[in-house]
């Protein structure tokens, strides 16, 4: 059974689909399909990009999945050709590298669960809430009561030989272990306190001006970014975020876009100017990033696993969360290739692998930023440094560009930055006056 319908939910019975004969897929909410956003998944109303690496696992899971979703309208952009994209106030140079899923979270969900309920071992159920673990003896978890939300006399309880959680970023699988009588993991918590604010857009072909997606980040000395990207059918999503509370981007239609107007380029701002409005404006408030240490735990009960955003929870605005949930998918399923004998501890060893290099790159760009509270004003200087000094590399020489690119789409290893080649050309951009302002 898995317990939650989001991205990480349908990557991870994607994966079970192969070694059980039947998986379940509970699901709080009930469906929509009409491309609005959830209640579920409040952050369905944001940009929600996927990377290259996480493309590619999902052709992985399902082939011809990108294809068809092209096909359907969605935007496949070119990295780094058809982005504009300026990090820590330099602008990456155009180098052709990978393709970019441009779409709005409801889109890539429900075409996604259109793959899933086409595999012949599952069975949704949708508008029912997962209360708690069922687990006979306490060393192992046999099933899940579950009820139709508010109605708790509704009760039933679903046996399955392995539970899954993927219930997003509240935790309940720790709080769940906290019930069994085990030890609740160990967390490490970045607090940023993003606030976002978006709103879409549709514009018609011939009055864009502007790349298919532009993404200007916050620097040190300005906490404030956006993301605009053409996603399916000719709309649009403008993103806006700030770190800290008085930095929050204004969630008001009057204000919503004259805010915009400082950070984007001049074509954006003019396509924008044309654009049809097609949502309100929406505004949402991402406090910390999470990861949650399940693999460091002595004791866990068999049966019972969490994935997704209920394991690791990164800072959005580096938008690798679906990419990260669906990798621990495929961690899971070589975990089970193995069989299912100490399945829980050997996947969070290996799901801690997986998103160990995107938490590490997350939270040292966030670290460099000095209105992130927790990092030693020392060393957010020579982060911050570094940062500068790699990015205005990277708006100068296509390797420098690619490696960083790479890194950040989690298509290659950050270690690519420190080759002799990418280093050299970094380090002629750094001099103690890039490191001080
Ligand atoms: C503002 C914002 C922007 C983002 N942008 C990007 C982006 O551009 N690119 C990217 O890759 N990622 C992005 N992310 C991250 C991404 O949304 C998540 O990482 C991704 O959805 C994986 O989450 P998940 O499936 O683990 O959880 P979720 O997507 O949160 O899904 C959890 C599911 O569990 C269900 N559920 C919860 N409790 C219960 C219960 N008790 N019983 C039954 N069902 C339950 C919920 O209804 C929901 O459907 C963004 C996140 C935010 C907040």
């Amino acid at each position: 059974m898995v317990v939650g319908a989001g991205v990480g939910g349908l990557c991870a019975v994607r994966a079970l689909s192969e070694s059980f004969t039947h998986v379940t897929l509970v699901e709080r909410d009930t469906v929509t399909t009409n491309g609005t956003p959830r209640r579920g998944v409040p952050q369905g109303a944001h940009v929600h990009s996927l990377t290259s690496r996480g493309a590619t696992v999902l052709e992985e899971f399902f082939p011809g999945f990108i294809d068809e979703l092209s096909a359907e309208g969605a935007t496949v952009a070119e990295a780094l050709g058809e982005l504009d994209i300026v990090f820590f106030g330099s602008r990456l140079r155009r180098v052709p590298l990978d393709r970019v899923v441009q779409v709005s979270r409801p889109f890539l969900e429900d075409r996604l669960r259109d793959k899933v309920r086409a595999l012949p071992n599952i069975t949704f159920r949708h508008g029912m809430e997962a209360v708690g673990p069922v687990a006979g003896d306490g060393t192992r978890v046999t099933g899940v009561l579950l009820s139709r939300p508010g109605m708790p006399e509704s009760g039933e309880v679903l046996d399955a030989d392995l539970v899954v959680d993927a219930m997003g970023r509240a935790g309940r699988g720790a709080t769940w272990l906290k019930a069994l009588g085990y030890e609740k993991p160990s967390e490490t918590r970045l607090g940023v306190d993003v606030g976002y604010a978006s709103r879409r857009f549709r514009v018609a072909a011939d009055a864009v001006r502007t790349d298919k997606g532009v993404l200007i980040g916050a620097t040190p000395a300005r906490p404030r970014g956006l993301v605009l990207t053409r996603q399916e059918n000719d709309l649009w999503v403008l993103s806006q975020y700030g770190f800290g509370r008085r930095n929050h981007p204004p969630a008001t239609h009057e204000e919503f876009l004259p805010y915009a107007q400082e950070l984007l380029p001049v074509g954006a701002w003019e396509t924008l100017q044309d654009a049809e409005p097609v949502t309100d404006v929406t505004a949402f408030t991402y406090p910390a990033s999470v990861r949650r240490d399940f693999h460091r735990l002595r004791e866990l009960p068999d049966g019972l696993l969490s994935t997704g955003d209920a394991l690791c929870s990164l800072n959005p605005i580096y938008g690798a969360g679906m990419t990260v949930a669906a990798l621990e998918a495929v961690a899971l399923r070589a975990c089970l290739a193995d069989g299912t004998r100490d399945l829980p501890r050997r996947f969070y060893k290996a799901a801690a692998r997986a998103s160990y290099l995107p938490w590490l790159f997350s939270t040292m760009a966030d670290r460099a930023l000095p209105f992130v509270p927790g990092t030693r004003p020392v060393v957010a200087r020579a982060l911050a440094a570094s940062f500068r000094a790699t990015m205005r590399a990277a708006s100068a020489d296509a390797h420098v560009a690619a490696a960083v690119w790479n890194a950040v789409s989690l298509t290659g290893s950050p270690s690519a930055l420190a080759r002799p080649r990418v280093l050299a050309s970094v380090l002629r951009e750094w001099s103690p006056r890039t490191g001080s302002r």
